[in-house]
């Protein structure tokens, strides 16, 4: 498939995507960033190149991961959400039928369907620059994003995520869940059970 990433045609430009993908391959995923990570998802995060978001008290909140895992796994979500707090408010979210409504909304704005295209065309590139980066191939997931994207809404975690990791105005579907969970949850206030600096002492014996 020849790829339709056009420049204008993305929510980020290619500089600022590139910037995002400097800053996780200059700050990879410390011994304690994964260690944080395996207890917030109860499983070792495999093929985790760095933090891509995080909480004010420097808790992961979501990671960005290789495209394709050790054992050449191919792995199409870039961004994973891993905060508990962010994961359950999006849960419950998504338990209220908020999907439905997106997918509604999805069939009956054009304006919002061109923009999830762009978020859609947005994480590919993002991942086509990581790949290349790593040195990973990608062929069987070459055009499968995450979430659902772009036709439909699926798993607003990976939306979320992406949202977290490329910042505002790149997913309109995950910036609205994060309005919409706002009161359970904010990238810019700390409801973490156990604080990063908390955790990094306690971690610190152990390591
Ligand atoms: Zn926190």
């Amino acid at each position: 498939m020849e790829a339709v990433v056009g420049q204008a045609s993305l929510a980020l430009s290619q500089s600022a995507l590139r910037a995002c993908l400097d800053r996780a391959m200059e700050n990879r995923a410390s011994q304690q960033q994964i260690a944080v990570v395996e207890s917030q998802l109860g499983r070792y995060p495999r093929g985790i190149v760095a933090v891509g978001a995080q909480c004010v008290c420097g808790n992961p909140l979501a990671v960005i991961t290789r495209p394709e895992l050790p054992g050449g796994i191919p792995f199409p979500t870039t961004c994973y959400l891993t905060s508990p707090q962010a994961v359950k408010a999006v849960s419950h979210l998504e338990a209220e039928g908020v999907m439905a409504t997106m997918n509604e909304q999805l069939a009956q704005d054009e304006n919002l369907r061109e923009r999830y295209e762009r978020a859609h065309r947005t994480y590919l590139a993002f991942r086509q620059l990581l790949a290349e980066r790593l040195g990973d191939d990608q062929s069987h997931i070459e055009g499968i994003s995450a979430g659902g994207m772009p036709k439909r809404v699926k798993c607003l975690h990976a939306l979320v995520a992406q949202s977290l990791v490329m910042g505002p105005g790149v997913n309109p579907l995950g910036d609205q869940a994060l309005e919409a969970v706002a009161d359970s949850f904010s990238p810019s206030r700390c409801d973490c059970d156990q604080p990063w600096p908390q955790r990094a002492l306690a971690g610190e014996s152990s390591l």
